[in-house]
């Protein structure tokens, strides 16, 4: 007889994360590839004395630096090691296993593997024709059982934003013992004057909370620092409900050293916003559907393709991140990695 576990995970397909290929561009995991802003690396240097320590359990420093940087109270904040488990957390906060999470498919992968992990029930809503969210589809699959919401704009992995007034619109339709999350991972890149900002929704709805994280923009993605900001109840249960001590010490440090770095970051997020539109124009030009994208990376809708095309970028040293039969999405890198990935775009033909 061998051990028990949990038959429904027998089937759990594993999180697939970009791959690093030795001498190869990684342009498969949206993360900025001119590293981390100097003064976090500082940061992290004096913090690595002090590793032989717990670190601070209540990330007290960086969670009042977020209050100061985005004038909130603190009790409103909840720091998790990465927005992904802040995803987990708010799960585990609001669902048990009767109760449902509604979320866009094709989105974030972590979603549908949080959702089982912890036990409560997916309900999938397809995105529109034009590879965005389907807000009404949304609103129509919601049951008395729904607990949870997930809006993920930008929309990983296909780049599409959900618009202020739709949202809003939607917002008022969702009932008010639903929490609604705004997953904005990819918020800094975001240029559009239609766009919301979760964080100021959540000063104004009881019902939703922001998730943004410093993996992506702020070059923080292997430390793992995220963070959500919504109603005091929900931040209580997520600190609640939190691994203890997951957010590590150096994570705490760096972060709160590139919050301190705004100037900074604005250059990095137009250099990536004006890479962005060069590779949108250039792919556009050979003959790519490419969905308008504010994230920092582009959404190539290549189908049965896919494979062949993930392939060629790989001959060609460039790795992308391909999601078999659908699409491959390619980060928005350094002006000569974008050059590599659109001379492989260039010779695959579209
Ligand atoms: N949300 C979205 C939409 C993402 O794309 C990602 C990272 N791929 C995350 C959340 C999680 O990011 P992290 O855990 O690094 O904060």
């Amino acid at each position: 007889m061998s051990v028990r576990t949990r038959a429904d995970l027998e089937q759990l397909p594993p999180y697939v994360a970009g791959r690093t290929v030795p001498g190869s561009i990684k342009l498969a995991s949206n993360e900025v590839s001119e590293g981390p802003l100097p003064s976090a690396v500082t940061a992290i240097n004096d913090a690595a004395t002090e590793v032989h320590r717990y670190p601070d359990m209540g990330v007290s420093a960086l969670t009042e630096a977020l209050a100061a940087h985005y004038d909130v109270a603190p009790e409103r904040i909840a720091v998790g090691c990465g927005s992904v488990a802040l995803c987990e957390q708010l799960v585990q906060a609001t669902c048990t296993s009767e109760d449902e999470v509604v979320f866009p498919w094709r989105s974030f992968e972590a979603y549908p593997i949080i959702t089982q992990v912890v036990g409560a029930k997916q309900v999938k809503v397809a995105l529109t024709g034009d590879h965005a969210l389907d807000l009404e589809a949304m609103l129509a699959a919601i049951t008395p059982a729904t607990r949870l919401i997930f809006v993920c704009t930008p929309n990983n992995p296909t780049g599409t934003l959900v618009r202020a007034a739709e949202l809003d619109a939607f917002l008022d339709r969702v009932p008010e013992d639903v929490l609604v999350v705004l997953d904005e991972a990819y918020f800094e890149f975001v240029d559009s004057p239609d766009a919301p900002d979760g964080v100021e929704i959540s000063r104004v709805r009881d019902n939703v909370v922001s998730m943004r994280t410093f993996s992506k923009a702020y070059g923080l993605a292997g430390l793992r620092a995220g963070y959500a900001i919504g109603p005091v109840k929900v931040a209580e249960t997520l600190r609640k409900v939190t691994i203890p001590f997951s957010v590590n010490a150096l994570a705490q440090a760096a972060a709160i050293a590139s919050l301190q770095a705004q100037d900074e970051l604005r250059r990095r997020c137009a250099d990536v916003v004006a890479e962005r539109g060069r590779v949108h124009r250039e792919l556009v030009a050979m003959g790519y559907e490419v969905p308008e994208t504010q994230a920092n990376f582009v959404w190539l809708p290549l189908g049965g393709r896919t494979g062949e095309f993930n392939e060629h970028c790989l001959e060609n040293r460039v790795v992308v991140r391909a999601f078999a039969g659908e699409g491959a999405r390619v980060t928005i890198g350094q002006a000569h990695e974008n050059d590599a990935f659109l001379a492989a775009a260039k010779s695959f033909g579209s």
